[in-house]
């Protein structure tokens, strides 16, 4: 093959011209992209903040970041998730790695980590778990919130604990990372909370077809009803619960009275549910006596 014929043209048309920042983000309209994912990948294609993008719309693209920015641009119409193409999610204020190998923080979960800071900030130095840390969003949140605690993390996944090592060491919180099926490794390990963000969607939730196929199956399904992660945590967390420990689970909308009755079957008491900025129930704690 001789040269030329390797290069095929990669950008269209309109795309070979040098642009500048404005007009490649006109031209980014003919993608099936939002309008701000399309500014975003422009400022992650040039590494340059939304204030210094719009400083300059006159700024010339060069080639190779046009089409760079083309070939994010097809990424995202065909349905992958922002994150996972930059790479990056603000969660909690802070920025984390992300990879297909952990699940994309959601908002949601901020619910999970500021109902465990406010009702651990008294403890001068609780031991926390998070179970299933994935990406450590919850773990990291927590450990910089509560500067005198001491944080675990597990995940079942070895990639996922690459990643949130990652995330940790970027943001100098000390985490202890195991890999544990759930509770397996922590025989004789007890915490004064355990926090949970588990898979809990049901296995024919027709939501899975969405954009979420892109993220691990692991991260979100969990059998026919969407509760055998949460019937194996609030089962075998009492035997890592200190007297008096909270365990906090997040999980479906429609879960909040499954849940209960799990946390009620297996001894807890003082049994919670709080409800997201959706107005959805959410996230349940208990006591364990
Ligand atoms: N909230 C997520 C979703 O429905 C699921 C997260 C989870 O299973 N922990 O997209």
């Amino acid at each position: 093959m001789t040269k030329l014929q390797c290069q095929a043209p990669a950008l269209p048309d309109e795309w070979q011209a040098p642009h500048s920042v404005g007009r490649a983000l006109e031209l980014a309209r003919r993608f099936a992209v939002d309008a701000a994912d399309a500014r975003l990948l422009l400022q992650h294609v040039l590494a340059l903040t939304h204030a210094q993008l719009i400083a300059r719309p006159e700024r010339l693209v060069p080639a190779a970041d046009a089409e760079h920015y083309v070939q994010l641009l097809r990424r995202r119409a065909a349905g992958e998730p922002l994150a996972y193409i930059t790479g990056r999610r603000e969660f909690y204020g802070l920025d984390l790695v992300v990879s297909p190998d952990v699940l994309i923080p959601r908002p949601e979960t901020e619910l999970l980590v500021e109902i465990a800071i406010s009702a651990l900030a008294a403890l001068p130095s609780p031991q926390i778990l998070d179970a299933g840390t994935g990406s450590g969003a919850i773990a990291i949140a927590l450990g910089r919130a509560l500067p005198g605690a001491s944080v675990t993390a597990i995940d079942r996944s070895t990639a996922a604990l690459a990643v949130a090592r990652e995330n940790a060491a970027r943001h100098g919180v000390a985490v202890e990372f195991l890999q544990s099926d759930w509770f397996a490794a922590l025989a004789g390990r007890r915490f004064d909370a355990i926090l949970a963000n588990p898979p809990y969607v049901a296995l024919a939730d027709p939501h899975l077809a969405g954009e979420i196929r892109f993220e691990p199956q692991s991260a979100l399904v969990s059998g026919v009803d969407g509760l055998d992660a949460l019937r194996q945590i609030i089962a075998g967390a009492p035997q890592h619960l200190n007297a008096g420990a909270m365990l906090w689970v997040e999980h479906g909308f429609d879960q909040a009275p499954a849940v209960s009755n799990l946390f009620r079957a297996a001894g807890y008491s003082a049994i919670t549910t709080s409800r997201d900025l959706a107005g959805l129930p959410r996230v349940s704690g208990a006591k364990l006596a």
